[in-house]
């Protein structure tokens, strides 16, 4: 994919990059732990297919939670939001994204949303398929055309890494089959679900899906509508309520446009209507987000009024 590197964004990731220091890479999945903390990394995709860009946008991340955007997409145009929403709610938890908490004061048992792991371990266990390698397929062949690039996969390290640490993930599975959120085995599930965690791009693919996102689900390039405008909508709603953990209200008010991260270090953002925004810094904040990327972010909203509620 062809991205034109940017002097104007060069500038802003040099400033921002100055905040990685106050960041740490996530190492609760210890093969995260060896990104390199001041790595950070932009591209802009949009609809004309034009590309800017600044860092090193070859740099490989996986996706960690953003997968959780784009398995909720494949979900809901699977089962429709009627069926989805029996099983997951549509509010914010102001929790951590992988607290047990709010399940356990809520009987029958029904994650808040889908972004947090609760969630989004439910919408994974309801990917359509006969085995995991088809879930899993589906899943790939579909991220890979709205990255439009047929060579995306999964980083078997990673995913390795997580499933053998993944103890409070299969605790929150374990609580909600006890209360009959779900059915399936969980060693099974968790292995499909730390599988989509470390499916593998650059932030010039992160871009292009923000930018499908950001207009509507179409596919520019082809026309086609890949995500119906319903389920682009439902996402982007819940990329600003829920995208970015328990800071998703601070960013809105900062930042106010739709974006999902990742432990791993990214950030997708889709600006309604404009472009897409792929971010890569794995030094992260406290609440598990790209500390540089929002600092980019805030500069990038602000001196180009980014904000859908109005220039900050
Ligand atoms: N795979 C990670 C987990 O379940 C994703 C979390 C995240 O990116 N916040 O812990």
């Amino acid at each position: 994919m062809f991205c034109e590197s940017n002097k104007e964004l060069k500038t802003l990731v040099e400033e921002a990059r100055t905040y990685t220091k106050d960041g740490k890479v996530a190492d609760y999945i210890p093969a995260l732990g060896k990104a390199n903390p001041n790595d950070l990394s932009i591209a802009i995709n949009y609809p004309d297919g034009h590309c800017v860009s600044a860092g090193d946008v070859s740099e490989k991340f996986t996706l960690q939670s953003i997968s959780k955007v784009i398995s909720l997409a494949l979900v809901l145009i699977d089962r429709g939001s009627k069926e989805v929403f029996e099983h997951v709610g549509m509010e914010p938890t102001g929790d951590p994204f992988n607290s047990i908490a709010k399940l356990e004061t809520m009987i029958p048992a029904k994650p808040l949303n889908p972004m947090i792991n609760a969630g989004a371990l439910v919408v994974t266990h309801l990917l359509k398929g006969s085995t995991n390698d088809e879930k899993l397929d589906r899943l790939l062949a579909f991220i890979q055309t709205l990255a439009n690039d047929s060579t995306i996969g999964y980083s078997e390290e990673i995913a390795r890494s997580e499933y053998e640490t993944a103890d409070l993930n299969r605790a929150l599975c374990y609580f909600l089959k006890q209360h009959n959120r779900m059915n399936e085995d969980v060693e099974q599930l968790l292995n499909l679900y730390t599988k989509q965690c470390a499916i593998e791009m650059n932030c010039l693919h992160l871009a292009r899906i923000g930018m499908v996102f950001a207009m509507d689900g179409v596919d520019p390039e082809t026309s086609k509508q890949v995500i119906p405008k319903e389920v682009a909508r439902i996402c982007k709603t819940f990329m600003v309520t829920c995208g970015m953990y328990n800071a998703s209200g601070e960013f809105a008010i900062n930042i106010g446009i739709p974006a999902k991260s990742g432990v791993a270090g990214g950030i997708m953002g889709a600006v309604p209507g404009r472009f897409g925004i792929g971010i890569f810094g794995p030094a992260l904040d406290d609440k598990g987000n790209s500390i540089a990327g929002i600092k980019l972010l805030e500069m990038l909203s602000k001196n180009y009024r980014l904000s859908m509620f109005g220039a900050t």
